[in-house]
């Protein structure tokens, strides 16, 4: 049972913010005394004025790590060791769910109830699953010849730095932190500056549940400042990152020109959600299609910003998209458990998405629905859900990642036209395909280029699930087994026995 909103507003008014850096088990500021506002979007107050990480502070963050990794503090404990703090960390991260949820709604404007059902408990199950996992990823012993023994171990890295985006502050992180440290490697983590305020409270729960201090840092602070100097650093071994494809291309600069660290990305998508008139339930796709794009405000790396529906079924699913929409996202305050549709996360990303909104409409798009920040809330940076139809695959909203509620709807005649602009795009993290064809979904499933696939589902998945994306939508994998097997390395040994 959620709480009313008086009572989330009263807890909000007397929460405490950490907002130093996380470095060896404690609290510090920047060594240069500099902060940066983090600014509530629902109402445009500043919440806390936070550390403003710089290299010196990067520096002092990976040196810790890096000893931290050396004397064994973490990769030493045995494996029932490491899961043991892991379970505890999972346990007190659920005890802490409520705050921790508001952290995250005060710092970017996701609906409590939002933060609450679905980031808290995916964060505590990735603990979960990557903690149980820690003693069932191992090496090999090949099979050769009858004259030598050769195994190749798994060894962790060192010290790996992760960069996370702020569209789902906790979860994003722990997608990274989670199987770096159960592979064995210490992490220093640098929040996105636009949701920075549960990320060093996570980092000391970890010492709370027994990690050893210097094994989980975060270092607050901007992209091209503390971000960069991680990048930068030649003590890190790998960068995992979740966030923009254009940034995760200058981290590829960053590790040529530094020590040729592993990078790990995760990036934007422009995916689509295909609809053929032989699917099974119009109602329950039309809500997967309203869900997948207006959900968190459409700020979702897969959001299913591009509708592709055939011509037969295109009326009436639009006409079930209208009626639909207006009742399951108004625009609320984010503290009241009703609301479905939140602020974006700061005014800069307002200005941004009804820019691109006015390059649709300037292309020739037909807009149906919303394109305009919502009245009564102008103290927030709201937008309400968007709809253009009438979309050609050259419009600037048929391309480029929105990151806001904004969806595209194309038509198409065949499967032969829905793969072809399925896969016209620079993105490929997830596509999805309604019908109950079975042999056309099969056919589907083949063709798109897409590094995730629902068929008659969107958006659904649990922890075995790898996900990450084909093209410039990323080269990694975040959950599931592989995902930790890609925070260890190999080593081949020989053993000559004659
Ligand atoms: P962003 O690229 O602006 O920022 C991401 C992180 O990179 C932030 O922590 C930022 O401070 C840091 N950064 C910025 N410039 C940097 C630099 N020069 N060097 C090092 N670090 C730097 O992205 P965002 O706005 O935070 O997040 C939105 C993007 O994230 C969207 O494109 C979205 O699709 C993507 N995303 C992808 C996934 C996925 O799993 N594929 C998940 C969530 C979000």
């Amino acid at each position: 049972m959620s709480l009313p909103v008086e009572t989330w507003r009263r807890r909000a008014a007397a929460l405490s913010f950490q907002s130093e850096h996380f470095i060896e088990g404690r609290f510090v500021p920047s060594q240069s005394g500099a902060t940066f506002p983090a600014i509530n979007p629902a109402t445009g107050a500043t919440t806390a004025n936070i550390s403003r990480g710089q290299a010196e502070d990067i520096e002092r963050a990976v040196q810790s790590a890096k000893r931290a990794f050396a004397d064994g503090r973490w990769t030493d404990l045995s494996p029932r060791q490491r899961m043991d703090i892991f379970r505890r960390f999972a346990d007190l991260v659920e005890h802490h769910a409520e705050d921790l949820a508001l952290l995250d709604s005060l710092a970017m404007g996701k609906p409590i109830t939002d933060a609450l059902t679905i980031d808290l408990p995916e964060t505590v199950v990735t603990l979960r699953y990557f903690g149980e996992a820690i003693d069932k990823v191992g090496g090999q012993v090949t099979t050769t010849v009858s004259s030598a023994t050769h195994m190749v171990l798994r060894e962790p890295f060192g010290v790996v730095g992760a960069i996370s985006a702020w569209n789902y502050p906790l979860l994003m992180a722990v997608w990274k932190i989670a199987p770096a440290l159960a592979a064995g490697n210490t992490v220093v983590l640098k929040p996105s500056e636009r949701a920075p305020l549960s990320l060093g409270r996570l980092a000391e729960i970890f010492c709370q549940a027994g990690g050893p201090p210097g094994v989980f840092n975060v270092v607050q602070g901007l992209g091209p400042e503390a971000g960069e100097a991680l990048a930068l650093h030649p003590d890190v071994a790998k960068i995992s990152f979740t966030g923009s494809t254009a940034v995760g291309k200058q981290l590829m600069i960053s590790a040529g020109r530094s020590n040729l660290k592993r990078v790990a990305l995760e990036t934007g998508g422009k995916s689509p959600q295909i609809f053929f008139p032989d699917l099974d339930n119009l109602d329950r796709a039309v809500e997967a299609a309203v869900r997948g794009i207006f959900d968190n405000a459409g700020q979702v790396c897969n959001a299913g910003s591009r509708l592709l529906i055939h011509q037969d079924l295109h009326d009436a699913f639009l006409a079930r998209l209208l009626a639909i929409t207006p009742n399951l996202y108004r625009p609320g305050d984010p503290l009241d458990p009703s609301t479905q549709l939140g602020p974006l996360v700061g005014r800069a990303q307002q200005q941004a998405v009804l820019a691109r909104i006015a390059e649709g409409v300037e292309d020739g798009a037909r807009l149906v629905m919303g394109g305009s920040a919502p009245q009564g809330f102008e103290a927030g940076a709201y937008v309400m859900p968007t709809v253009f139809c009438d979309v050609t695959p050259q419009m600037r909203i048929a391309r480029q990642e929105i990151f806001g509620p904004v969806v595209s709807i194309l038509k198409f005649a065949d499967e032969a036209e829905a793969v072809r602009l399925a896969n016209d795009s620079d993105y490929g993290l997830a596509a999805s395909v309604w019908t109950a064809n079975l042999t056309r979904a099969h056919r589907m499933v083949k063709q798109l280029q897409a590094g995730v696939v629902w068929v008659n589902s969107f958006g659904d998945g649990d922890m075995t699930q790898p996900f990450g994306g084909f093209k410039q939508s990323g080269n990694t994998r975040d959950k599931g087994l592989e995902c930790l097997e890609g925070y260890l390395q190999s080593k081949s040994v020989w053993i000559a026995l004659s």
